[in-house]
């Protein structure tokens, strides 16, 4: 740290990624990324003209992503905002919203807690239930701003579209924020809701079920207003949020649904079959309803296990954090590489 940093930002605990090993020698289950490449019709389109046009700047408006994005969810060019990774969604929202302070559970994304420091909002920091379900009642008439991720990471768990919208309903003055990161392998996305509660706001990326983690793309919907606040904090930081190729790419994605939901629909069945197997090991997961794992493992600590499995070239994510660090958080990958990590915990445990 330089003697230049400004002294609010010197005690700011900075978020910390998955590991990302540049030598491709590991069997990548840490950052919950799609196992499969993008859609072949983003291949097409990024091998297009586009790329002879990457000395001009992008369209500011997103123009042709926010019109599929609309149209693909039933809402108005003016309810949707494309943000660079669902993270810039997230910073622009506790940019606008979270300074009267802000509410999240204990164990969810990691990120919240940072922005919350990075903005210097006030943070409740709810816990979850035992079982790490969350009680909705928990949520009621805060005065200040929610931040949910539904389902939840890492637990995996999931609240339904009526708590959402009794959360939203007792907190009429404050902006309820739901992050739908992972929705898309089993939940029931809020979208629709924001129709009815102008203080909803619903962000998803294209980083998870999209596979295109590497282009930076996600979005919020919302009330015309809120997407108008979120759209003045972009043009007062970065107008050109979204670069060219990744916004050919993210408009390709939407145009092959078929694609991405018949990879889903492996992922999900890849996600069971692994549980059971760890269930079968004695291993306990909690129900998840997303592309990873919640798994306490059972005859070895978690942390020695994550160890063990990097030893053997797989890689998988460790929380040394309260009430987690009996748990590894596994993304659930093809059916070939949950083979080779099945096989690794069975080689390890001795089962
Ligand atoms: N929300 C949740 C709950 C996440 O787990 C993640 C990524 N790990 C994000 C948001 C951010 O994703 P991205 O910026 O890639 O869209």
């Amino acid at each position: 740290m330089s003697s230049f940093l400004d002294s609010r930002y010197s005690a700011l605990e900075e978020y910390v990624p998955g590991e990302q090993p540049s030598d491709g020698k590991y069997i990548k289950l840490n950052t919950n990324e799609s196992p499969y490449p993008p859609s072949p019709k983003v291949v097409a389109a990024l091998n297009s003209v586009e790329v002879n046009k990457l000395n001009l700047y992008p369209d500011t408006a997103v123009s042709e992503m926010t019109r599929r994005l609309a149209e693909l969810y039933g809402v108005k060019r003016e309810n949707v905002i494309v943000t660079n990774g669902s993270d810039e969604a997230l910073s622009f929202a506790f940019m606008a919203y979270a300074r009267g302070g802000v509410a999240f559970p204990d164990i969810s994304y990691g990120f919240y807690k940072v922005y919350a420091e990075l903005y210097g909002c006030d943070a409740k920091i709810v816990p979850l239930r035992e079982d790490f379900t969350l009680d909705p009642e928990d949520y009621m008439n805060l005065g200040r701003m929610v931040v949910i991720a539904n389902p939840n990471a890492p637990t995996g768990l999931a609240i339904s579209p009526s708590d959402v919208e009794r959360i939203a309903a007792s907190n009429p003055n404050n902006v309820v924020l739901i992050d739908e990161a992972y929705v898309d392998f089993g939940g029931e996305s809020c979208v629709p809701l924001t129709k009815k509660y102008k203080n909803l706001l619903v962000v998803q990326t294209f980083s998870k079920y999209r596979s295109l983690a590497g282009a930076r793309l996600g979005f919020a919907v919302g009330d015309a207003a809120l997407i108008a606040d979120l759209n003045k904090l972009k043009f007062s930081t970065n107008p050109y949020n979204i670069n060219r190729l990744s916004m050919i790419a993210g408009a390709a994605a939407l145009d092959d649904a078929e694609y991405y939901r018949a990879n889903g629909d492996r992922i999900i069945a890849e996600r069971e079959r692994t549980k059971l197997e760890l269930c079968e090991m004695g291993f306990e997961c909690t129900d998840s309803l997303t592309n990873f794992l919640l798994v306490k493992p059972a005859g070895i600590k978690a942390e020695e296990l994550y160890i063990k499995l990097k030893e053997n070239g797989v890689l998988v994510r460790y929380f040394a954090q309260p009430r987690v660090s009996d748990y590894l958080r596994i993304t659930v990958g093809s059916a070939e590489q949950m083979d080779a990590l099945l096989a690794q915990i069975r080689k390890i445990v001795g089962k």
